[in-house]
């Protein structure tokens, strides 16, 4: 199965991907992780991409695209995978299309989480991740331990630099500038599925599962 999970800042893609991984056994493919291991190695590259993340900017299209054509190289691709976070531009989207083109690969489906800016804002406010696994949480709706530590591994949580409501803001805007156009572009290809995402936890999963199994 090659999936990718569309939808705003906050929209849960995170939290349906891992769910994913989970039910298919496929991998996650996040940019957003895979930029912020970047930051944490501090390489040229991480360090370049930093300042784009903490101004709730995008990092450049080809910065990207070079690390999600490596990822989608390796073994543990082959029988599928969970794009989650990309691609979120139309210049990525076709960059995309060449990578798998040349992989022999195409995309099944396109799932995009509809959730009202409120609930992002409020969902992103209280996102925390466990700086140890990596897990993530939501202070009320998905909550730690009682202690406030990881219910995996007892790590301590960490809230994300650019989870603070100014960069969020600008986040919104930036996703509906650049990122909003490849409903249409999916639309228009017959990939795209929506999927309400204001409902809780495990029944947006029940309802991308039903999806799945449908198409
Ligand atoms: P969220 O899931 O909250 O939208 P991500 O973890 O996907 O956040 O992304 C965090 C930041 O990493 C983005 O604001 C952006 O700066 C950068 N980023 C992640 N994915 C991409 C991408 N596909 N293209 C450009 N920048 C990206
Ligand atoms: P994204 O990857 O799209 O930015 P996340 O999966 O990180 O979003 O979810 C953002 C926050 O909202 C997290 O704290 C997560 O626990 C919480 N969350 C995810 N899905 C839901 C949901 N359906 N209802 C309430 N909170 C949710
Ligand atoms: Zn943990």
């Amino acid at each position: 199965m090659k999936l990718i999970l569309l939808g705003p800042p906050g929209a849960g893609k995170g939290t349906q991907a891992a769910m994913l991984v989970e039910q298919f056994g496929i991998p996650q493919i996040s940019t957003g992780d895979m930029l912020r291991a970047a930051v944490r190695e501090k390489s040229t590259m991480g360090l370049k991409a930093k300042e784009c993340m903490d101004a709730g900017a995008l990092v450049p299209d080809e910065v990207v695209v070079g690390i999600v054509r490596e990822r989608l190289q390796q073994e543990d691709c082959r029988a599928g995978f969970i794009l989650d976070g990309f691609p979120r531009t139309v210049p990525q989207a076709d960059a995309l299309k060449k990578v798998l083109a040349e992989l022999g690969k195409e995309l099944d489906s396109v799932i995009s989480l509809e959730v009202d800016t409120d609930a992002l804002v409020e969902r992103l406010t209280g996102r925390r991740t466990c700086g140890v696994c990596g897990k993530g949480y939501h202070l009320r709706f998905d909550p730690p331990r009682e202690d406030g530590l990881c219910r995996e591994c007892g790590g301590v949580l960490i809230q994300r630099d650019d989870d603070q409501e100014a960069t969020i803001r600008t986040r919104m805007d930036v996703y509906h500038e650049q990122t909003v156009p490849l409903e249409d572009y999916y639309r228009q290809q017959g990939l795209l599925c929506r999927v309400d995402g204001m409902q809780e936890i495990a029944t947006v999963h029940q309802r991308i599962v039903s999806v799945l199994q449908a198409g």
